[in-house]
């Protein structure tokens, strides 16, 4: 089992670094690569870590050399990805809406590109026809994921082409002679049920045979991780089964084969990360009893944004009384992190843990309100590192036209 940070752990590096703060455990991510890639062991599977979910430069070198590739949303985060030292054929943009240009510099540096939008595959067919192989991202027309924000395969959601637009797509292929070598879907995030997956599977298997030059079928990301205690997961071990089942039979039946690709943002770094924060004042209400922390959904934004919950303890009073407390932040907006949340007796000056601070947390925060982003932490095998430092008052003026 992998070790979890303690309290005594956490609170020792919030007096160091101060709070707020991000702290990503590696060994849990090595511990959930090594649960997925054991999952699938003995078939022909590639990870792309889909990086958006926490881009620090010294997380994405450790999850290079576990021996992943990576998946990136920008073309900035493919140029992270090559200072981190991913080869280019390890580095996969899953593009959404952006700029052709984008997918031009893609190319120039020779990475994998999986195409979402019949005008941007037009481009691209007028500029390099079968010259570059590319991906294709479908939209399935499956729902799918934790909640309607979060998901990304349904008939309303503008990511990917949707595979009622086959023939156009065809049409377009075929004058530019384009080389298609994989089919991408991403249904959304926090998929628990593996039926999902299948019928993702069935959806675009029923698509092959009119690709010539298919080599993968990239599945995307979005496999669920607990976030409330007794919170379940996608049984990977299942998936794993399900996945072997499906192309095995299809393999049987036409005798193609693919690489299965897939693209783990959560999965990997979720549970590898907590967010420390300090009281900074408690005010009783007749509504409720407010502890206000010294941060808000500039720091951690997913409460406010898609209705997350993140388990959260006091581990400054780990044995106090239990009590119901409105946590909320010190934003000038309305940013209550949890309502009517049982905590041990809160103090000012108390640390609070957020629990599953890994993915999409630092990566979303702002200057709202001119506050600085945090400091983040990487803690490996016990040992501590400042992966980047918190913003002061210069980084607030350094893009700022002085006369
Ligand atoms: C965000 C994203 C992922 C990862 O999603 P998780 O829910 O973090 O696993 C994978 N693929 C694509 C294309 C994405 O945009």
């Amino acid at each position: 089992m992998v070790q979890t940070l303690t309290n005594e752990q956490l609170t020792d590096l919030a007096a160091q670094y101060s709070t707020p703060l991000y702290v990503y455990n590696a060994d849990v991510i090595k511990h959930q690569y090594e649960k997925l890639t054991g999952a699938f062991s003995g078939q022909n599977c590639r990870f792309f870590y889909a990086c958006k979910a926490l881009t620090n430069l010294h997380i994405l070198r450790y999850v290079k050399q576990l021996g992943a590739g990576i998946d990136c949303s920008s073309i900035n985060e493919v140029h992270l990805a090559l200072k981190a030292d991913f080869l280019p054929q390890n580095i996969l943009y899953t593009s959404n809406g952006i700029d052709f240009a984008e997918i031009e510099t893609a190319v120039t540096l020779g990475v994998n590109v999986n195409i979402d939008s019949l005008s941007n595959l037009d481009k691209f067919g007028h500029k390099y026809g079968a010259n570059y192989p590319i991906g294709l991202r479908l939209r399935p027309n499956i729902l799918a994921g934790g909640n309607l924000k979060i998901s990304t395969g349904h008939d309303k959601s503008k990511f990917g082409i949707p595979v009622d637009q086959l023939q156009p797509l065809l049409e377009i292929i075929n004058r530019h002679n384009l080389q298609v070598r994989g089919l991408h879907i991403h249904t959304g995030s926090e998929i628990k049920d593996v039926g999902v997956f299948t019928e993702g599977i069935d959806v675009l298997l029923n698509l092959v045979h009119h690709f010539k030059h298919l080599a993968f079928i990239d599945l995307g990301g979005g496999f669920k991780v607990p976030y409330k205690p007794g919170d379940g997961e996608t049984d990977m071990d299942l998936l794993a089964k399900t996945v072997s089942i499906s192309f095995a039979q299809y393999a049987a039946a036409t005798g193609k084969q693919f690489e299965i690709w897939f693209e783990p943002g959560k999965y990997l770094v979720s549970a590898s990360g907590y967010f420390l924060a300090k009281v900074n004042v408690l005010k009783p209400t007749a509504a409720a009893h407010f502890v206000s922390l010294n941060t808000g959904f500039n720091h951690l934004i997913r409460p406010m944004f898609y209705d997350s919950y993140h388990h959260i303890k006091n581990i400054s009073n780990p044995l106090g009384p239990m009590h119901d407390y409105a946590v909320v932040g010190n934003i000038c907006e309305t940013d209550t992190f949890a309502w009517e949340r049982p905590l041990n007796e809160v103090r000012e000056n108390d640390l609070l843990v957020f629990f599953n601070a890994g993915a999409y947390g630092y990566e979303m925060s702002s200057n709202f309100n001119s506050r600085y982003k945090p400091a983040e932490v990487m803690v490996n095998e016990g040992a501590p590192k400042l992966i980047r430092r918190r913003q002061n008052f210069d980084d607030l003026l350094t893009e700022i036209c002085l006369d």
